[in-house]
């Protein structure tokens, strides 16, 4: 399924309803919590209302909403939902929780966004918590959005600054999939790839205009972050959108759920990866291949079973449920790493010229200040050990090459 209708605009509400007679739907669900439903969801629900369509509500309450078991209970507890239409207003988790209930039950949901703060609108998959770990389950797309450029520019800041954190993770996460593609053989598309940095020069040019909430660049921020999921959405997974900086993030989402301590923003921990990864990138640009082929020389080829050690070492009770995804991965490593080892000799200065298109951390910072966004993972609570950690085994949290990676292979992580 694609997204047929993409509304971002001055009357999402209006422009909803519109939708909705012409598509026939009058019966709905319409999930919130209690941040959204003042911000927009009682104006959906009494403009539809209006129109005498049927709209059952399942109002999240709490301090904290996040993906979960009950949290998927107390959505599908009132039953009779089979002919029923879903309307997600909020942003990343309400958005995750009523696309994986929708997609569950075979109802199609429409997605009211009520901050630019991540770019999984668009997206097919749930990142729901399961036993307190983050698993990333298949569900789907919604079938329209319509985002309220009101809204949008009323949103809590910090959701602002974390969807330019998002935004910028791409300069890692592309430069990442274009390492994979070099020396790993993953494919890659190069119109995917140049949506991205379209996005990426889009939304960094507005930079300004976003820290002020003024609607050109709020919207500009809003189109990029569902340009974004959709890209990621048609490809066969989310490699154009997430990279090494979206492991930093994966890894402290991992610590806060086992310890039970609150959420931070996915974007906000995404951008403060995004500038630690930025520094990786800079460290390669210095490197001359003389010094490539000497530190590969004196560095270990990896090993599956020093990998192991590593990995139960970096996850304690979760290492062997890590270690099971990564199972085919950890048996090709020593094959792979010969072949990535020849590669990076040969193709140096292709490496170099891929860190080159990744801006100085510096820059990402300053980037990241100008909308108010955290820089540094303290800034968001995390100790010194667990930014170690983090930078340590984050490169765990999915198969896939990545700066990490070659840092690893040359002796530098
Ligand atoms: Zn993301």
């Amino acid at each position: 399924m694609t997204v047929e209708t993409q509304y971002v605009g001055p009357d999402a509400v209006q422009a909803l309803v519109h939708y909705a007679q012409a598509q026939g739907l009058d019966r709905l669900t319409l999930i919130s919590d209690d941040r959204t439903w003042p911000a927009l969801g009682e104006a959906v629900h009494s403009a539809l209302s209006g129109v005498g369509a049927d709209v059952q509500l399942a109002l999240l309450e709490g301090e904290e909403v996040i993906a979960d078991g009950e949290r998927v209970l107390e959505i599908m507890a009132p039953g009779n939902q089979n002919d029923r239409t879903f309307l997600a207003v909020g942003a990343g988790t309400i958005t995750d929780l009523t696309r994986f209930v929708s997609h569950r039950l075979a109802r199609p949901f429409i997605s009211l966004p009520t901050a630019p703060s991540a770019d999984a609108f668009t997206s097919a998959n749930a990142p729901m918590v399961v036993n307190r770990f983050k698993r990333t389950l298949d569900a789907q797309e919604p079938m329209a959005v319509f985002a309220d450029m009101n809204v949008l520019c009323a949103a809590p800041s910090d959701m602002i600054a974390a969807g330019v954190g998002d935004i910028l993770g791409k300069y890692t996460a592309l430069a990442d999939w274009r390492l994979g593609a070099l020396l790993w053989d993953e494919e890659i598309d190069q119109s995917v790839m140049d949506t991205m940095y379209r996005v990426l020069h889009n939304v960094s040019g507005q930079l300004d205009a976003i820290g002020r909430r003024e609607a050109v660049g709020i919207a500009e921020l809003m189109r990029g972050l569902l340009d974004s999921g959709t890209a990621m959405a048609h490809w066969v997974n989310s490699r154009p959108a997430s990279g090494s900086e979206h492991h930093l993030s994966h890894y402290w989402e991992m610590i806060l759920l086992q310890q039970g301590r609150p959420a931070a923003l996915h974007g906000a921990k995404v951008g403060v990866g995004a500038v630690l990864m930025a520094r990786s990138y800079q460290n390669l640009r210095e490197i001359s291949v003389d010094e490539v082929r000497a530190r590969l020389e004196r560095t270990p080829r990896a090993q599956p079973d020093e990998e192991r050690i590593r990995i139960r070492a970096g996850y304690g009770a979760l290492a062997e449920q890590v270690i099971a995804e990564h199972a085919e991965a950890l048996e090709m490593l020593p094959v792979l790493s010969v072949r990535m080892r020849t590669r990076l000799v040969d193709h140096w200065e292709d490496v170099r010229a891929i860190a080159e298109d990744v801006p100085p951390p510096e820059e990402i910072a300053a980037q990241l200040r100008k909308v108010g966004g955290p820089t540094h993972p303290a800034d968001l609570g995390f100790t010194a050990l667990e930014i170690d950690d983090a930078l340590r085994y984050a490169h765990y949290m999915r198969s896939r090459l990545t700066v990490r990676w070659v840092e690893r292979a040359l002796g530098l992580l």
